[in-house]
């Protein structure tokens, strides 16, 4: 109890909220072909301040240009714990500046509230992670085993940042990770998985006039379309019910024929192909397979009822399932006497309604992840997107206590 007060003492507020503005003004929204447009500066920020502050440091390119950023404290000997903060750099993107009422890469401080892109999602949980783990070299509190601070690309798009970081022999020894992503700093136990299918649909070309002399793939798209309500009806019985979490759903997203590269679209030409995203929820309960087996049904039925089209699916990244952890795993016991002693009020639990790099971590290492971050979870992508000052500074302390309970165990 003495080291946390002492390490408490290293949370400055001023200093967390300062330190996510400095981060928000960086503009890191990727962009491809603009070499500018990345999360390097942002990462070189990162790796800067945790040189400055004594950690180990470890910079890996996650793809050309686009570099995680690793730093740690404290060594690990077998049986002994280490635990991640994980954080993303890059952000979406701004929009349209016009509409927003404080330029998005200002982080104005109004009100008590720091406004602009990445506010929330997630310089502000970035920041406060980097303060939080800084507060045991401050203090000079060493901790049993290794605490790991995580700053990684890429999260908004493919994941290419965690699914790097999965890969390499710091990440392989973890034992537990807080996702710092913007939950009200509330305890997440549950995130839904993500499977987006694309469904191809190839015919033969032919006049619009004469559609006898085709074979029009967009009837087949049509079968496949037919089949969605069942899909969902069928994935909610599978799927286990969650306390936290809406159940499956599975939403159309992108239609096109002739898809893009392949031909152009003209009024009177039947296309040679078709092809329909399908994004797919999911709540625990089913895995790989299983999701395999019911999207391999929906693609029977329609060429069923469809013999001159050929129907085909494939997903278009890996699977990213639902996840989940027990409240009786250490991290959560942690997490939850820590939120007690950071704030004097009980945890409160709840599920992210999307994934995170938490998802890849969780399914590529088997640990159990948390999520728990400042900001609102409805915020992000938004225009004038914000985030509480107040709420950093809890989080700083949260990730504090959290660490200290985890690791002292
Ligand atoms: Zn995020």
């Amino acid at each position: 109890m003495a080291a946390l007060a002492q390490l408490l003492t290293h949370v400055d507020a001023e200093e967390v909220v300062e330190l996510t503005r400095a981060l928000c003004r960086i503009p890191s929204v990727y962009r491809p072909g603009d070499p500018d447009a990345t999360e390097a500066r942002v990462a070189a920020f990162v790796e800067t301040w945790l040189r400055r502050e004594g950690f180990h440091v470890e910079v890996h390119e996650a793809a050309p240009g686009r570099p995680n950023v690793i730093g740690w404290i404290g060594e690990t000997a077998p049986g002994q714990r280490a635990l991640l903060l994980e954080g993303h750099t890059d952000v979406v993107t701004e929009g349209d500046p016009s509409e927003w009422s404080w330029p998005p890469f200002a982080a104005e401080l109004v009100n008590g509230r720091i406004y602009g892109r990445g506010a929330a999602d997630m310089k502000s949980g970035l920041a406060a992670a980097m303060v939080a783990a800084a507060a045991f070299k401050r203090a000079g509190v060493t901790p049993r085993g290794k605490l790991v601070l995580a700053a990684l690309a890429d999260e908004e798009d493919h994941m290419l940042g965690v699914r790097h970081f999965v890969t390499t022999p710091i990440a392989r020894e973890l034992t537990a990770a807080i996702i710092c992503e913007p939950e009200d700093n509330e305890l997440c136990l549950e995130q839904r998985g993500v499977v987006w299918a694309r469904f191809t649909v190839r015919g033969r070309m032919a006049h619009g006039a004469m559609p006898e002399a085709g074979a029009n793939p967009i009837h087949g798209l049509g079968r496949v379309l037919r089949e969605v309500p069942a899909l969902e009806r069928r994935l909610r019985r599978r799927c286990e019910r969650s306390r936290y979490l809406r159940p499956p759903t599975v939403t159309p997203t992108i239609i096109q024929s002739p898809p893009r590269g392949i031909g152009v679209p003209q009024s009177n030409v039947i296309p040679a192909q078709a092809e329909m995203t399908l994004d797919i929820r999911l709540t625990a309960g089913i895995d790989g397979e299983g999701v395999r087996a019911e999207l391999e049904q929906v693609r029977a039925r329609a060429a069923e009822a469809s013999p001159d089209l050929k129907i085909e699916w494939e997903p278009v990244n890996p699977f990213r399932l639902a996840t989940r952890v027990d409240r009786s795993e250490a991290l959560v016991q942690a997490m939850g006497r820590g939120v007690r002693q950071a704030t004097g009020r009980a945890a409160k639990y709840g599920g992210v309604p999307g994934s995170t790099d938490g998802t890849i971590l969780r399914m590529e290492l088997g640990i159990p992840i948390v999520t728990c971050g400042p900001g609102n979870r409805l915020i992000p992508h938004q225009v004038n997107e914000y985030v509480e000052a107040s709420q950093i500074i809890e989080a700083a302390r949260i990730y504090v206590a959290s660490a200290l309970n985890y690791l002292e165990a």
